[in-house]
């Protein structure tokens, strides 16, 4: 029979069959996989897998092979950066939640994880949550942080989780679609899943509590069905998607704004630094590509 993974604890895995029967399963001796990538984690959250039932009363199974998987999200191994760890996959859509305030999330990490999301071809979204908060500068910054990166075609949403407000057109984008759910610690993505699935009750954070530091917290990501219909995908303690193995020119093939305009640089491996003929340069300085964006880019390259 064939089933669906909604968690992985590392050695066993829940998933359920097409006929909505939960099941408790291992692995067992060899897995056929058939688009092997190598990873610390042989079955992630959202994979399709064939299973031989084991003990039909206690519903144990055995999972026998993985089915191709349409996409993936990773993150790095702690350990070595160049190892993936599969987070989820079968994704229809990528989401972050992101504050401006209590606590910032910085434009050089919504745009890693954009980056990110590119790299693996899943369609991203950033809701801005806590919009309770915004008053005077902090309006001003989430404005004109709304308009980055709308102008570059991703779709934003504004919300008070809190209040469960603001929470329509989001309830819409998510309908039917499995969405992976990931923000920084303290940035209320438990408070705004709850509102979705509001049986689940996910533990949400003291208020004190969004420093982040030392709190123990689950790294394994879970799966949940939206009552609507679609699944949501949340990824407690994962704090970042990695980037592996990308090439310096390779880089802002995954900045859309600077994707449609690389053809115009002179040379054809440009990284858009010091080379004269630049065309993203040149769009920067005309601000037709946002100094922030172009900022992030810098650092990430730094960081390859
Ligand atoms: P998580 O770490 O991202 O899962 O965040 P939590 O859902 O645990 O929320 C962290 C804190 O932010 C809690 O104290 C929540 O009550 C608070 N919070 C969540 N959403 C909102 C909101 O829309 N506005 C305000 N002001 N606080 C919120
Ligand atoms: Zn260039």
């Amino acid at each position: 029979m064939i089933a669906t993974i909604y968690k992985s604890t590392g050695s066993f895995y829940l998933a359920y069959d097409e006929a909505g029967t939960k099941w408790s399963c291992r692995v067992r001796g060899k897995l056929k996989i058939d688009n092997a990538i190598s990873s610390t984690n042989p079955i992630a959250v959202g994979d399709q897998v064939q299973l031989q039932a084991e003990d039909e009363g206690e519903r144990t199974a055995v999972i026998s092979a993985i089915l191709d998987r349409h996409n993936y999200m990773v993150r790095t191994s702690p350990h070595n950066r160049h190892q993936k760890h599969i987070v989820a996959a079968n994704l229809d859509q990528a989401l972050l939640v992101a504050t401006i305030r209590e606590p910032r999330t910085s434009q050089g990490f919504i745009d890693r994880f954009l980056l990110t999301a590119e790299a693996y071809h899943i369609p991203a979204i950033i809701v801005f949550n806590k919009a309770d908060l915004l008053e005077g500068d902090y309006y001003e910054e989430w404005q004109r942080r709304k308009e980055i990166f709308e102008a570059i075609g991703y779709k934003t949403f504004t919300a008070t989780a809190i209040q469960g407000e603001g929470l329509d057109a989001l309830r819409q984008q998510l309908k039917d679609k499995t969405t992976l759910f990931s923000g920084h610690s303290g940035v209320g993505k438990s408070t705004l899943i709850n509102n979705f699935i509001p049986h689940q009750n996910l533990r949400v954070q003291e208020v004190s509590g969004w420093s982040g530091k030392g709190q123990h917290t689950t790294t394994f990501a879970e799966m949940f069905d939206l009552p609507g219909g679609g699944r949501i995908i949340d990824t407690p303690g994962v704090k970042e998607f990695g980037i592996v193995d990308m090439e310096a020119d390779e880089l802002s093939h995954y900045f859309p704004e600077m994707r449609d305009r690389i053809h115009d640089c002179r040379f054809n491996n440009c990284i858009h630094i010091n080379e004269p003929g630049c065309a993203v340069k040149e769009a920067v300085a005309a601000g037709e590509v946002s100094r922030e964006r172009y900022d992030s880019y810098v650092a990430i390259l730094e960081s390859l």
